[in-house]
């Protein structure tokens, strides 16, 4: 069989973009792609501005370590992206939209350069005393790819990559398309890059049998592989193929292996110690509170967000925070908080003391840190029930330990990984309570009682068993 010819055209999609504002209950929603979650100080204060004066000023951090502008006003759409393509947080130089908005195919190129800038790195990445590699390097050199090679511009907006470079904070629970994660080399050298397709690298004890990495390649030929990669997926992506998994479903990964290594001049690494390899766990809680880099008396601050939501007061707090007391720039992370990098540890008290005071919890007995909700009856059309409002009430009565997402309807758009607990709305102030026990287990676990009020709701969280309170 012949493969399909891809067009140039971007793949329609409902995502909101730099320039393509999705609509909303609340006003328009524009998403800001950062590369590897980083913003620098004078950004972020530009974004405040183009909120405060174009939108809402609700400001989120997506579980991707991106943000959105939520109420973007009729009529502003223009201006807002115009705004913030000067601060520099385009896909790379000014949209020829916004020059020419008479040019439609150069607009939907500079559309489509936005939509597949989809790269997750830890946002301690380069940091991080665990890590085996530093994958920036490697993601600059991707997204350069990823933008000036127009046929990639195909792909989904969607279609997302990781790169793990062994770090101790790092999201590995949600899946990308694709995946490299740093391992070490059995000569001692420089670490390699074990792969996989629609999923998450393999963990140390995590019972995740099913996750192996297909093969590898050295840190110095991991670009040319994805690129190789993804061209492959686009010669052989048919009509309604968007994503790995859909390929995956029709064509083996070891058919794909073989396309791929066609077109590079090189061999991809099998072993059994390849296939055997699992990373070091990881600790999401790192994210929070204060703890040391690879570089000696420097030390990365975070905190949450109550409910992934900024303001442009808090934002631009978090700029200044920042530029006083770290290296001016903010790192956004997948689990929807902010960290402070390469703070001094004489700054360390005063940027906890800093994150607090701008509303951010920074301790992991803070509820908050352990509730996510969608946008919810007051944001999205779908949304059965204030899931923000309802989360807020949940969290004074939420037992220790327990993580829960809100969710307005079954689409799950708070979540890419799979929460221990999710309340589905079923209707206003009323959810279904689902539990899961086992990876990998579908959709949301098991349904375990059904049309909970909040209280009524904590109290089974109370009782479910690991429950500290139920021991
Ligand atoms: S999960 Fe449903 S209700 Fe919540 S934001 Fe997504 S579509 Fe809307």
């Amino acid at each position: 069989m012949p493969p399909a010819t891809p067009s140039i055209a971007p793949r329609p999609t409902g995502c909101p973009g730099l320039a393509r504002i999705a609509a909303a209950l609340d006003g328009g929603i524009c998403r800001v792609k950062l590369p590897c979650g980083e913003l620098s100080a004078e950004q972020a204060c530009a974004l405040a501005d183009a909120a405060e004066r174009h939108a809402s000023g609700v400001i989120e951090v997506t579980n991707r370590a991106n943000l959105q502008l939520r109420g973007v006003q009729a009529g502003a759409e223009h201006a807002l992206t115009e705004a913030l393509v000067d601060a520099g947080l385009g896909p790379g130089g000014r949209p020829d939209s916004l020059q020419s908005p008479d040019r439609p195919a150069q607009s939907a190129t500079s559309l489509a350069a936005d939509d597949v800038r989809n790269i997750m790195v830890s946002p301690a990445a380069g940091r991080d005393p665990q890590a085996l590699a530093d994958t920036a390097g490697l993601a600059r050199e991707i997204l350069e790819r990823l933008r000036t090679d127009t046929r990639l511009h195909a792909l989904s907006a969607k279609f997302a990559l990781l790169l793990d470079g062994g770090e101790r904070l790092a999201m590995l629970d949600h899946p990308h398309d694709i995946w490299l994660a740093a391992m070490p080399a059995s000569d001692g050298d420089a670490p390699l890059f074990a792969f996989g397709l629609a999923g998450c690298p393999p963990v140390a004890g995590s019972g995740g049998a099913n996750r192996t990495a297909l093969a590898a390649v050295p840190l110095q030929q991991a670009s040319a592989w994805v690129a190789a990669l993804l061209h492959t997926f686009l010669d052989l992506a048919g009509p309604g193929i968007t994503r790995m998994r859909d390929l995956l479903a029709v064509r083996c990964a070891d058919e794909l292996m073989r396309h791929v290594e066609a077109r590079l001049d090189f061999p991809l690494l099998r072993d059994e110690t390849i296939g055997a390899w699992r990373r070091a766990p990881a600790d999401a809680s790192l994210r929070l509170g204060a703890h040391p880099q690879r570089t000696e008396d420097l030390w990365h601050a975070g905190g949450q967000p109550p409910l992934g939501r900024l303001n442009v007061t808090s934002l631009r707090g978090l700029a200044t925070l920042a530029r006083e007391l770290g290296n001016a720039t903010l790192r956004m992370t997948p689990w929807q908080s902010v960290l402070l990098p390469d703070v001094p540890s004489c700054n360390v008290a005063a940027a906890i003391a800093g994150l607090t005071a701008l509303g951010l919890a920074c301790s992991p007995d803070d509820p908050l840190t352990r509730l996510i909700a969608c946008a919810g009856s007051t944001g999205c059309a779908k949304g059965l029930a204030d899931t923000k409002a309802d989360a807020v009430r949940l969290a004074s009565r939420l037992p220790a330990g327990a993580e829960v997402h809100l969710s307005g309807c079954p689409r799950s758009c708070a979540a890419a990984h799979c929460a221990p607990h999710t309340l589905l709305a079923v209707a206003p102030g009323r959810y279904d309570l689902y539990r899961r026990d086992a990876q990998p287990e579908p959709g949301f676990g098991h349904c375990v009682a059904r049309h909970l009020t909040i209280d009524e709701a904590a109290a089974h969280l109370r009782r479910q068993p690991g429950s500290p309170i139920d021991a």
